[in-house]
């Protein structure tokens, strides 16, 4: 064994063996993995072997499709065969609920360029014969799912990295990890240390243990989970013989079955409701290659209905129960990527599917260690995303949810319950005794969504149409654009920035001009291939010493991920201090016409339109307790944000109720302030703003100064300028039904033969086309569909073409009309007329017209008034 490497992989499954052959590739040949026992001695070796490219996340869906078209190039690479069988699948629909589903999923699969199309139960018995379809209203069918040999697969990367020259050390466990001051890893191992720059963890069912050893505790879970093998079917025998082809991949919602052809018999797992952990709290380091008990028990409710809807099993011999634990992060995605707070320590942990993700994980991890990025949007994955809340215990009820919920469908106004309240504000109690909030969880918080009238149950009633919030959530926003209104904006991110190089560290990293003593600036921060990570409200505080403060205000959800990037760029020489403050500063917000009368009454500063302008910054006593004051409001009217420590939020909400009463005051939720804030088309970060666009793509060119210093991503930033972007975010009104959009719907242009570039290269890779024979196909898979590709994949329909997507949108009560955000090829972007767009909703495709002014107060009178 070698004593020194570039970087050490611990951990020898798909996910280790997949990274160590993606940093060989990317040229990093003094790569070396160390594994406890042999290869695949964790979860791997007894998996499924399904993969298929859906994911509910557009970004990670194309890291699955590149990950399923990888497996020919490992196999070329390593001779090894991975044993591919792409057979398709279909996803059984029993409900106009699910259907509805699948029409969303077949929509977004539209610009994905995937190839996905909606079929009937006849059709997709046509298929699977052994299904019965009298239980079904529709199905969705995917050309790209099959089934492969996880041994062979996990080999066949090993392999490959071998042949670029990584070491593959096995028997050998990692005992313990240290760092030297110079950032120097020792990786001590039963068979000595190992000096490196990079450690990564790919523990697998010991990630935690890993973890563990540099004192962090990872969000994740293992699960028992099974799945039985058929003894030879004679109806699988007859379908091969009679047609020549393997029976598809087959998902039934109903059951949380999945179901496929082994051998000549039936594989059937299920995501059973009585999810159960395993090892809750350690994994021994003696579990090797063995099973776990089966507990049929367990999963007999799912048997139970896949006996109805699929009859010949009923009658098939079990040959055996496989019971094996995987890994779960809390929301069921892999954690990947570089901690916060440690150097050059990196995860590829909880990859529950790691034969569809594995791939695409060894190259998003891959990229970042080599070249500083990722190179795609992998936020749905980052193992930034989770907050010091996420525990154990919050850990453990969380993956059971998701477990069980694995083939439930999540409603867009779905609040899930497991492990409730994470984190409240001085307010929780007032919020939802008093004034009978609908709570959401906003990264562990909790946070009012809308209030119910009284005597109404405080529930949302979870649907993909409008739904009981619909009418309070217009009152609400009715009585901000009339009168005035109060929310909680504890939910933001909050940090100060502080010291001698301040000003010059956020210049640096800030694309918009840092703000004079008492002043506010809005600035996007782009990464060094000038796309967007971040949009931040930045406040200056006034004189630090030889410095200056500044108060920045961010995305809740994106505080480790931001702190990660900060602390990256920090100067050696200690001239800058920062301070997340998280939930010890809490805010309140007050906006509408009378909020300069309410906040007179409580303020003892001057407060009029001349002292405290627009975008303005005070520390200033509101009803008597010491709190920061911005003038702006995300809502785009007329307000404040008041920012204090949790001691006083009480106190101030209170006083700001008695003050309001007069004013005729209400309380307004988070889903009026996102209504509030689509009239005023601002963006919202994760949703129109995300590392696949470039700042001038995102229309926020109004906070881009390229002239002003070098900061990071102005290179890249100026030649999007120069070049003029490809896409282009737009605002639409749209001609809804009773639904309006939620995200990701495929946008629809009359634009004859007029090529913009095909939709799923604008936004990543198209789905990989090749059969199991490696064979190039065009359009249909295996189950001997033809057709011409585009019109499959429905990105054409004569005149029209899916030219772009949604990014958000819903109803904007005061201006009363369906509204929705997305991206569209620039050239189009200027167009308003009527009769050029088309938003499929729910597949229904319904008239759209670009708006480019505002709705609502389009020259900004109101919020300067
Ligand atoms: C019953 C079952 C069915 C499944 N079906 C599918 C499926 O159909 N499709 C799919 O995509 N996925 C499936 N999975 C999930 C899949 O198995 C996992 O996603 C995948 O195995 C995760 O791989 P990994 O490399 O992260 O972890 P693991 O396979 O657990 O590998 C981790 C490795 O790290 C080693 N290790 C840990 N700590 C140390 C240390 N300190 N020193 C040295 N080595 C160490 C371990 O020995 C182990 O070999 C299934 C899982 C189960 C249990």
């Amino acid at each position: 064994m070698k004593s020194h490497a570039k970087a050490v992989v611990i951990g020898g499954g798909v996910v280790g063996c997949s990274v160590l052959y993606h940093l060989a590739r990317a040229g990093w040949r003094d790569v070396m993995l160390i594994e406890r026992s042999e290869l695949t001695s964790g979860s791997s070796w007894h998996a499924a072997g399904g993969f298929h490219t859906l994911n509910g996340d557009p970004n990670v869906a194309k890291l699955q499709a590149y990950t399923v078209q990888l497996y020919k190039e490992i196999e070329e690479l390593s001779e090894q065969s991975c044993g591919l069988h792409l057979t398709g699948g279909v996803m059984l629909a029993d409900s106009p609920e699910r259907m509805d589903f699948l029409r969303l999923a077949h929509a977004k699969g539209r610009y994905l360029g995937m190839e996905t199309e909606l079929i009937t139960p006849s059709e997709a018995k046509a298929m699977f014969p052994l299904m019965d379809e009298r239980h079904f209203v529709g199905a969705m069918w995917d050309p790209v799912e099959g089934h492969l040999d996880p041994s062979g697969t996990t080999h066949a990367y090993a392999k490959a990295a071998r042949k670029l020259g990584a070491e593959i050390v096995l028997r050998n466990r990692v005992t313990e990890l240290t760092q030297e001051l110079d950032g120097t890893w020792n990786v001590v191992t039963e068979q000595g240390t190992v000096k490196a720059e990079h450690v990564v963890n790919c523990g697998g069912l010991w990630a935690r243990e890993v973890g563990r050893m540099v004192g962090l505790e990872l969000p994740l879970l293992a699960m028992e989970h099974m799945y039985l093998l058929t003894e030879p079917m004679p109806e699988v025998e007859a379908f091969n013989r009679e047609t020549g082809r393997e029976m598809i991949g087959v998902i039934d919602f109903k059951g949380e079955i999945y179901t496929r052809q082994e051998r000549n018999g039936i594989l059937l797992g299920t995501y059973e409701k009585a999810a159960k952990p395993w090892s809750p709290r350690e994994t021994p380091w003696d579990f090797g290659h063995e099973l776990l008990e089966p507990d049929i028990d367990r999963i007999a409710p799912s048997l139970e209905v896949g006996f109805r809807h699929f009859p010949a099993l009923e009658n098939a011999g079990i040959k055996q129960v496989i019971n094996g634990p995987f890994t779960f992060a809390p929301d069921g995605n892999p954690l990947v990527g570089p901690v916060q707070g440690l150097t050059n320590f990196w995860c590829a942990c909880a990859v529950m599917a790691g034969f569809s993700q594995g791939g695409g994980v060894g190259l998003a991890l891959s990229n970042w260690m080599v070249d500083g990025d990722p190179g795609f949007d992998v936020w749905g994955m980052d193992v930034a995303r989770f907050g010091e809340w996420a525990s154990l215990r919050y850990t453990n009820a969380k993956v059971r949810e998701n477990y069980s919920r694995r083939f439930s469908i999540r409603f867009p106004n779905e609040e899930l319950p497991a492990a409730r309240p994470a984190q409240t504000t001085p307010l929780y109690d007032v919020m939802t005794r008093d004034n009978n909030a609908v709570m959401g969880d906003s990264w562990g918080l909790e946070t009012p969504l809308w209030f119910a009238p009284p005597g109404m149950e405080a529930k949302d009633i979870v649907s993909f149409h409008r739904s009981n919030d619909f009418a309070h959530v217009g009152n609400e926003v009715r009585a901000v654009r009339e009168r005035v209104g109060v929310t909680e904006i504890a939910n933001f991110a909050k940090y100060e920035i502080a010291g001698p190089g301040a000003a010059a560290f956020l210049n640096r990293l800030m694309t918009n001009r840092m703000p004079k003593p008492g002043r506010i600036v809005l600035t996007p921060m782009l990464n060094e291939t000038g796309k967007l990570i971040g949009d931040f409200t930045i406040a200056n505080r006034g004189p630090d010493g030889a410095g200056e403060r500044f108060m920045v205000w961010g995305s809740s959800a994106a505080q480790i991920y931001h702190m990660r990037w900060f602390e990256k760029h920090l100067p050696a020489d200690g001239s800058v201090r920062i301070h997340r403050f998280d939930q010890t500063l809490v805010g309140l917000s007050i906006a509408g016409p009378q909020a300069r009368a309410v906040l007179d009454q409580l303020a003892d500063t001057d407060v009029s339109k001349e002292a405290f302008r627009f975008m303005d910054f005070r520390e200033m006593a509101v009803a008597g307790a010491t709190c920061m004051v911005n003038r702006l409001s995300y809502t785009g009217d007329l307000g404040y944000e008041i920012w204090m420590p949790p001691a006083y939020q009480r106190r101030v909400y209170e006083a700001i109720k008695d003050a309001g009463s007069a004013h005729g005051i209400v309380d307004f939720g988070m889903r009026a302030l996102l209504c509030m804030r689509l009239e005023k088309n601002f963006p919202t970060w994760f949703r129109e703003l995300r590392p696949i666009y470039g700042p001038f793509e995102g229309a926020m060119e109004r906070f881009v100064k390229l002239e002003k210093n070098d900061f990071i991503g102005r290179e890249a930033a100026a030649w999007e300028k120069a070049d003029g972007p490809k896409l282009r975010r737009v605002s639409f009104i749209v001609d809804a039904g009773d639904a309006d959009v939620m995200g990701d719907e495929p946008i629809w242009a009359r634009v004859g033969d007029t090529d913009y570039g095909t939709v799923e290269k604008l936004h990543g890779y198209g789905a990989p086309r090749f059969d199991a024979s490696g064979r190039a196909i065009s359009g249909g898979g295996a189950n001997g569909r033809d057709a011409d590709a585009a019109a499959v994949r429905g990105i054409r329909d004569g005149a029209w073409r899916v030219v772009g997507w949604v990014t958000s949108g819903g109803y904007a009560h005061h201006v009363k009309q369906s509204m929705a955000q997305g991206y569209v090829p620039a050239a189009l972007a200027e167009d308003e007329s009527d009769g050029l767009f088309e938003i499929e909703i729910l597949g229904q495709r319904r008239p759209a017209r670009i708006n480019t002014l505002p709705p609502f107060d389009p020259d900004g009178a109101r919020m300067r008034s």
